[in-house]
């Protein structure tokens, strides 16, 4: 099963491609949390990466086509994977299509979680995130529920930097979308219900009927 996986930050994306991981058992591929990892070791591209993401702005097409080129070559993708944040761009997608045929493989679905504008922004005011496994958390909270570390907020959920990652998104990556719905592979999830609401339209979408009892 290899999907893509769209919607705008504080969409709910994360909650989704956990439910969807634990219940195919793929890998969830999050170029931002690969980029947090960058950045987290010191590294020379998270070093570069760093300040383009405190702004709200997007790393290098070329940068983020070979840290896929990378992940998809291993093992564990063999079975499929659930690509979370790539492509973001036109030219993102295209070197992703070379690749996939490359790989002799092709998208099974395109899920894009429509979430409006107002909600978006009330989701990500004040939002905190536990640094160990990326769950998150309305405003007010400790610390996470699943592992007990002490919640942080993710500096790229600062007012300065969110109205900017929305803007890119709605201008740069909704049109990526356009890419895929050529080749009919796009499906719409209303993004606005309960978490096991949204669940089942996903696993409706992917052909997969009934209800999801949440991991
Ligand atoms: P969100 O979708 O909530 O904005 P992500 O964790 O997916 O957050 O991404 C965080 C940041 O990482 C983005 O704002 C951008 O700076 C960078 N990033 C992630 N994926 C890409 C990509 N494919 N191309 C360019 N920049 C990216």
């Amino acid at each position: 099963m290899n999907l893509l996986l769209y919607g705008a930050p504080g969409s709910g994306k994360g909650t989704q491609a956990n439910m969807l991981r634990s219940k195919f058992g793929i890998p969830h591929i999050a170029t931002g949390d690969m980029l947090r990892a960058e950045i987290a070791h010191g590294s020379e591209l998270g070093l570069q990466a760093q300040p383009l993401l405190a702004a709200g702005g997007y790393v290098p097409d070329g940068i983020m086509i070979n840290m896929i080129r990378g992940r998809l070559r291993e093992p564990d993708c063999a079975r499929g994977f659930i690509l979370d944040g790539f492509p973001r761009t036109i030219p993102q997608a295209e070197a992703l299509d070379v690749l996939m045929h490359e790989l002799g493989r092709s998208f099974d679905r395109v899920l894009y979680l429509k979430v409006d504008l107002a909600e978006l922004l009330r989701r990500l005011s004040g939002r905190l995130v536990c640094p160990e496994c990326q769950r998150t958390y309305p405003p007010g909270t400790k610390s996470c529920q699943a592992d007990g570390t002490r919640l942080v907020q993710r500096e790229d959920d600062k007012q300065e930097a969110v109205q900017p990652r929305i803007e890119i998104y709605l201008h740069k990556t909704i049109p990526v979308l356009d890419h895929y719905r050529s080749e009919d592979l796009v499906s719409e999830i209303d993004g606005r219900g309960s978490i096991d609401e949204i669940s089942s339209q996903v696993m409706t979408a992917i052909g997969q009927n009934g209800q999801v009892s949440r991991k």
